[in-house]
């Protein structure tokens, strides 16, 4: 018999999941996987870490976040730290297909795949940029902005020229 303690695996696929569980604190409805911010979940020195790429640099959410993956990994019992990565700049191409439909059926509008995007560059926040806002309920672009914050600082309110219902827009997208 070797007395030797085994020294115990990290479970790599249970802290990938944890961390993709994690809330935006924002959008609650929306994880942040489906926001695709979580980029990468690996194990280095034993330790987890889970790669983070904030919407845009000053959204206030960012911090929240990463404090949030670090407290569900640590209680899930994972040695863990959170990278911050900052190139390549999160785009909303990064959303997943299940984020847009959670994003619309919360009445939330966002760019949809390459679009506001592409025009633009990587560096320039899409706050500031021209964008189309499509309608959650009608899918009509014939919208415009009611107020430049909402519910809070991530979010615009629009109203619809179509079917005339008011939406958030998340601008920290
Ligand atoms: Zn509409």
């Amino acid at each position: 018999m070797v007395n030797a303690v085994a020294k115990q695996p990290i479970d790599l696929a249970r802290a990938a999941a944890v961390a993709a569980s994690v809330p935006d604190p924002e959008l609650p409805f929306m994880t942040v996987s489906d926001l695709g911010i979580l980029r990468d979940v690996f194990i280095e020195n034993d330790i987890v870490v889970a790669q983070v790429s904030p919407t845009y640099s000053g959204c206030p959410a960012v911090v929240v976040i990463e404090q949030s993956i670090l407290a569900a990994l640590t209680e899930a019992g994972f040695n863990s730290r959170v990278q911050r990565m900052m190139s390549p700049a999160w785009t909303t191409d990064w959303i997943t297909t299940e984020g847009r439909k959670k994003l619309r059926a919360n009445g939330i509008a966002a760019p949809a795949a390459g679009r506001g995007t592409d025009n633009n560059p990587a560096s320039e926040p899409i706050l500031f940029s021209r964008i189309t806002v499509s309608c959650p309920q009608c899918d009509s672009d014939n919208t415009h902005k009611v107020s430049e914050f909402g519910s809070t600082p991530c979010k615009a309110q629009y109203r619809c020229d179509s079917c005339g219902e008011p939406f958030d827009y998340f601008k920290c997208l």
